[in-house]
């Protein structure tokens, strides 16, 4: 929008905003190309560990773009890019198949769970239930290694259409996650209402764990809220060992973080995965 100028009669061309818009028609165009063909989106992996025994239990998938000028764009510089541009649709789906593809192949009998990031936006298509069960399908992936993280936003906006969305993926036997819960504001009654298997404590809570003046007050208020409405309870961003320390003895379930490792390219994932004594518990 241009800003208008003092009199308010006539804008004022804005070099910087132009350059600002321009740009970001190019970067939608690049994603473009870039879902449509080549190799440059590609997905890290981190692992999720359980707290007690240390043994990876699973995998997060995180997708990372790969430009052949900007070089890597983390996801927080073009989800909101591909959202406002309807290609988040598009790369919903291909995130999913390769996490799926890649789950088969590392599982064997090891029954590991692979989640993904699945944006709000993605919530308003009415046919994300049918997409995720092609996918299935398609992968041979069992819906219940599959775990589908959302923010809570996707259960304080467009309630009702998305509660079915999410009794759906219920049903097909998906499991539901809330990530980085505790930032947003959904109630302790709405938490109730959704068919949500897993809450994946912020990053924030877990950094007040370390450091000179530890507080362990709301990591622990987020675990037990967990324990008392049966479901798992992951930390995000376990950086030291005393993190994982306190974690484990609030009895949270799960654990992820640079502690333990980074996100992965699939080869090194897999490679962790084949020697687990390379994981820090
Ligand atoms: P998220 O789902 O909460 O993922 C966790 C983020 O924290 C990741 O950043 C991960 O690399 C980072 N992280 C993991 N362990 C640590 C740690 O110990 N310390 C610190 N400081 N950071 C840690 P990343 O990969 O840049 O992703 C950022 C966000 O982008 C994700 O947050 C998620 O909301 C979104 N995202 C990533 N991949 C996808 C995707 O395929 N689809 C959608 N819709 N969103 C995605
Ligand atoms: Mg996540
Ligand atoms: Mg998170
Ligand atoms: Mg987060």
């Amino acid at each position: 929008r241009a800003k208008s100028a003092g009199s308010g009669l006539y804008a004022r061309y804005d070099p910087q905003m132009h350059s600002g818009l321009v740009e970001k028609l190019q970067l939608a165009a690049d994603l473009r190309r870039a879902l449509d063909n080549g190799d440059e989106l590609q997905l890290h992996y981190q692992p999720t560990v359980e707290l007690r025994t240390g043994d990876i239990v699973g995998f997060e998938a995180l997708v990372r773009w790969r430009h052949p000028v900007r070089g890597m764009i983390p996801p927080a510089d073009f989800i909101g890019l591909a959202e406002s541009t309807g290609l988040i649709r598009p790369l919903g789906q291909w995130v999913l198949a390769e996490a799926c593809r890649r789950a088969v192949e590392w599982g064997g009998d090891k029954p590991l769970t692979m989640a993904v990031n699945v944006s709000g936006r993605q919530f308003d298509q009415p046919d994300l239930p049918q997409v995720v069960a092609s996918v299935l399908a398609e992968t041979g992936l069992p819906a219940d290694r599959l775990c589908l993280e959302m923010t809570e936003s996707v259960l304080m906006t467009d309630t009702e259409e998305n509660l079915a969305v999410l009794l759906s993926l219920k049903e097909i036997g998906v499991r539901l996650a809330i990530d980085d819960f505790g930032t947003g504001y959904s109630s302790l009654a709405y938490l109730r209402r959704f068919p949500v298997d897993t809450l994946k404590i912020d990053r924030s809570f877990v950094e007040r764990l370390g450091g000179t003046t530890p507080d362990a007050a709301l990591a622990r208020t987020i675990v037990q809220l967990g324990q008392s409405l049966g479901m798992a309870t992951v930390a995000e961003g376990i950086e030291q060992y005393a993190q994982f320390l306190a974690l484990r003895r609030m009895g949270c379930d799960l654990g992820q973080g640079y502690y333990f490792a980074r996100p992965l390219p699939a080869e090194e994932a897999v490679a962790l995965l084949r020697d687990p004594a390379a994981v820090a518990a």
